[in-house]
């Protein structure tokens, strides 16, 4: 590994898919409050909506995510009920039908949920949102579970794009994660969702995994490029299983060494890049045409909770247990168990648990966080003039940067900070010298690289 990026890559560093961060998140917030911010959207402005549907059929063992065994169907079709109940109580609480231009399903796993109870829940959006003709509707897809008959009915529901959890092909360290899924599985599944009419095909790889190999991880990268995936992300593999008990079974001398890991994480790059992908932001490829690729070349590429995005709404609806959301007033988490959320549903009530009201001064950092991590530099002194900052508001975060430029890591002139080639690996750390909560939290985050 390059020993300047050494020096920095172990700095525990939050991934910025949010600005403040999950951890600073609020308990006590509530129903009222949530309508209030509802209430206040403006019906002309198009709105995303993301629904979360937290079971899995079985654990992987890498898993870092708040998820649920469904060893049974019934629990999984009593939340989907209970999920377009929400769907109709969130939108009663908006002073208009509004327009959807993104829909995200999420998990733990969507294609979990039968055919019927995905249709029943879509049937529900669609009565009473409107969808934009040009509108992205994606679904987290896991080849286990998708059948073909589930295929066919999500392009017929009007699906646009689907992502697989791919993570690397090698038998081995398939079983050592305990997610078997063969590549003519994957090839399967693809094939039908385009032939069902999917256009939008997203793969994610995970370098770091157990008895991983920078050849394994190369001949993954090769056999997914066959399939031609429009968008691939590269995430590097957190083993905390302090805090995710499922790790444990994932010995710790199996797994891969720093240097290794970074020989794995550049080695796959070049591979995508090989394969005629483009580098988008810290960790995303996708071919040229894709409009992922096309917002980065021009300035418009966005982040949200689920990563880099095409999504220009300000507003993020989140449903389901857990789900997070965003609105001009600030985010919104729902309540994570989902027995305590179906409850508050049943009762009528916006099943929320946290939120955060946004400061001025958040949305000033906010903006040039999210500049920074999809386009590499920011203004921040341009920035800040439209937010009405003071002037020079930006030169503790650029006095925290220069041990940074002094290694050749950034280039720092007034306001206006630039990764080089050599320091794009560690945006976020530049990121987090304009993160005005970092220093008092104890929250721990994922290393830099
Ligand atoms: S499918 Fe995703 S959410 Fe479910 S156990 Fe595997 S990694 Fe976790």
């Amino acid at each position: 590994m390059d020993p300047v990026l050494r020096k920095y890559a172990s700095r525990a560093t939050p991934r910025y898919t949010s600005y403040p961060t999950a951890p600073q998140f609020q308990k006590g917030f509530t129903d009222a409050q949530y309508r209030a911010w509802l209430s206040k959207l403006d019906p002309a402005t198009p709105v995303s909506l993301y629904l979360h549907v937290p079971f899995c059929r079985q654990m992987c063992w890498y898993c870092g995510c708040n998820m649920k065994l469904a060893s049974k169907y019934g629990p999984v079709g009593a939340y989907a009920q209970t999920l377009r109940q929400e769907v109709a109580l969130t939108a009663d609480a908006l002073s208009d039908r509004m327009t959807v231009s993104h829909l995200h399903w999420g998990g733990g796993t969507p294609t979990a949920l039968s055919s019927d109870d995905l249709e029943g829940v879509m049937d529900g959006v669609r009565a009473r949102w409107d969808f934009a003709p040009d509108a992205e509707i994606a679904i987290e897809s896991d080849p286990r579970t998708l059948t073909a008959d589930m295929a066919a009915r999500i392009g017929a529901m009007g699906f646009t794009r689907a992502s697989f959890g791919v993570q690397e092909f090698d038998p081995a360290v398939q079983k050592a994660i305990n997610r078997v899924q063969p590549p003519e599985m994957v090839r399967a599944s693809v094939d039908q969702l385009r032939g069902g009419g999917v256009s939008g095909i997203n793969f994610d790889l995970i370098y770091g995994l157990p008895l991983q190999t920078v050849d394994s991880l190369v001949e993954t990268v090769k056999l997914c490029a066959e399939m031609r995936p429009d968008r691939v992300a590269l995430f590097g593999y957190a083993h905390v299983p302090w805090m995710a008990k499922n790790q444990r079974m994932i010995p710790d001398d199996t797994l891969p060494n720093a240097a290794e890991r970074s020989a794995q994480a550049e080695a796959a790059a070049d591979a995508l890049l090989a394969e005629g992908y483009i580098a988008i932001g810290l960790d995303h490829f996708a071919l040229p045409q894709d409009d992922l690729a096309i917002a980065a070349q021009n300035g418009t590429l966005r982040r949200n909770f689920q990563g880099y995005t095409t999504d220009q709404a300000e507003t993020m609806i989140g449903m389901g247990a857990t789900s997070i959301g965003r609105t001009p007033s600030g985010y919104v988490q729902n309540i994570a168990e989902t027995g305590a959320w179906a409850r508050a549903v049943e009762a009528g009530q916006l099943p929320v648990a946290k939120g955060l009201p946004f400061t001025g001064d958040d949305r000033l950092r906010a903006e040039v966080i999210e500049r920074l991590m999809c386009d590499n530099h920011v203004d921040a002194a341009a920035i800040g003039a439209r937010h009405g900052a003071p002037e020079g508001w930006w030169q503790d975060a650029t006095h925290a940067l220069r041990d940074m430029e002094a290694d050749g890591l950034v280039t720092l002139s007034g306001g206006k900070v630039a990764m080089t080639s050599r320091g794009r690996p560690l945006v976020r750390i530049a990121a987090a010298a304009f993160d005005a909560y970092l220093q008092d939290s104890t929250a721990r985050h994922s290393v830099a690289v």
